[in-house]
């Protein structure tokens, strides 16, 4: 018989449902966990003393003591995130070392996913000390027995290539390790582990056939305390700590829930953080849960691949997104393409201005209604694109209809 999910299987035991886990029984489990933090909260901290339709952002940025639920020396870590470019306070998010620990219960099933008793992991992302992404995953890969080398993101990418020369298993962010790759093409990762807002498709395609590797996604931000969804080999979406983690998707204009299967915003709720809980969070991410059973055999919802942030994308009708770097991903692969503008009529009719002489505009309609079947696309060629004013790229938005 094939092995459980590690992660199925810390989650029976972490909510105490055994062998009764169930899509049913863990929405019933949940529902008495929100139940239980909205009580914590209200009494603990000044935040939540009254009900609230969301947290957002703002309001950590604005007062974030209001959400602190224990006295200060308790507080193991506060990480500070300044926004680039924006005015006014960083947001800060409070941690206990009990809330921290419960990231590294998640980490060690979830890195039992691509590692082995006896191997060992490299990993390019943030920090030293006990309770930093690297401090965290080292402690968790212990109780795994997987040696872990925590190296901080890179800035030197020759000491990052000998440095990974011997790991089995890489973590990093997409753009730093695509470069590694592209300077040491020689290294032979058995597993890549990718994490950021969004990891494009064109960088997991090109690690796998430079480094013949298995390139694994997650999903996580300071608030879901680092880790939040990992895939498992089956690389059919992330599976969640549905034991830590309540994952709504809403609509980002109405804030109301979407119809299942619909992408929309990410909204968190945390059930056992004990030193700054988060309730009906609005992440800013856009995803969407995939339900039905993975690969692996695990039947509870999973986090589909996260599309970036909200500023970013269109809704379609469909419940379907696309952005710029959703197209990026379809047109760049295509040959003799050397770049496109894009614009879009209020009844999505898709325009396409192609730079290219030689590009095949049938074979790129034909990549475009593979992702989106429900979409009209025209393209034409052109000699010349139209400037970017600001140096961003966007889809346009026309006025009127095409016809
Ligand atoms: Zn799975």
């Amino acid at each position: 018989m094939r092995k459980e999910n590690p992660i199925t299987a810390w989650l029976r035991m972490q909510t105490g449902l055994g062998s009764g886990l169930t899509p049913e029984s863990l929405a019933q489990w949940q529902r008495e966990r929100i139940r239980a933090v909205r009580e914590y909260a209200g009494s603990h901290c000044r935040f939540y003393e009254k009900e609230r339709d969301f947290t957002t952002p703002e309001d950590l940025r604005e007062d974030p003591e209001a959400f602190l639920c224990v006295l200060p020396k308790e507080i193991a870590r506060i990480i500070t995130l300044r926004t680039s470019g924006s005015q006014g306070n960083p947001k800060r998010v409070f941690f206990t070392a009990e809330d921290l620990e419960a990231t590294a219960d998640f980490f060690t099933p979830g890195m039992a996913l691509m590692t082995k008793p006896g191997q060992c992991v490299a990993v390019f992302m943030g920090g030293s000390g006990e309770y930093t992404i690297g401090g965290l995953l080292k402690k968790a890969l212990a109780k795994n027995q997987v040696e872990c080398q925590v190296h901080g993101l890179i800035r030197d990418f020759e000491a990052a290539g000998k440095a990974a020369g011997g790991a089995d298993c890489l973590v990093g962010i997409p753009g730093q390790l695509l470069r590694l790759s592209r300077l040491r093409p020689d290294l032979r990762p058995g597993a890549v582990l990718l994490s950021g807002d969004y990891v494009p498709e064109s960088v997991c395609r090109e690690l796998k056939t430079v480094w013949e590797t298995e390139v694994f996604h997650h999903w996580g931000m300071t608030e879901t305390g680092y880790g939040g969804a990992v895939e498992c080999g089956a690389h059919a979406g992330a599976h969640l700590r549905h034991g830590d983690l309540y994952l709504e998707i809403v609509d980002p204009k109405t804030g109301k829930l979407v119809p299942a299967g619909s992408y929309g915003e990410l909204v968190l709720t945390t059930f056992a953080r004990r030193g700054m809980p988060l309730i009906r969070y609005r992440t800013g991410d856009i995803g969407r849960l995939l339900t039905g059973p993975c690969g692996c055999g695990d039947l509870l919802p999973r986090l589909d691949k996260v599309m970036g942030r909200r500023e970013n994308l269109i809704f379609l009708p469909d419940g379907d997104v696309i952005s710029i770097h959703l197209l990026d991903e379809v047109l760049y692969p295509c040959p003799r393409i050397r770049d496109f503008s894009v614009s879009m009529t209020p009844d999505y009719l898709f325009q396409f201005q192609i730079l290219g002489e030689a590009a095949d505009l049938d074979e790129i309609r034909g990549e475009l209604l593979l992702r989106w079947p429900h979409l009209s696309f025209r393209l034409e060629r052109t000699k010349e694109l139209p400037s970017l004013g600001n140096g961003k790229r966007k889809i346009s938005r026309m006025e009127t209809s095409m016809e």
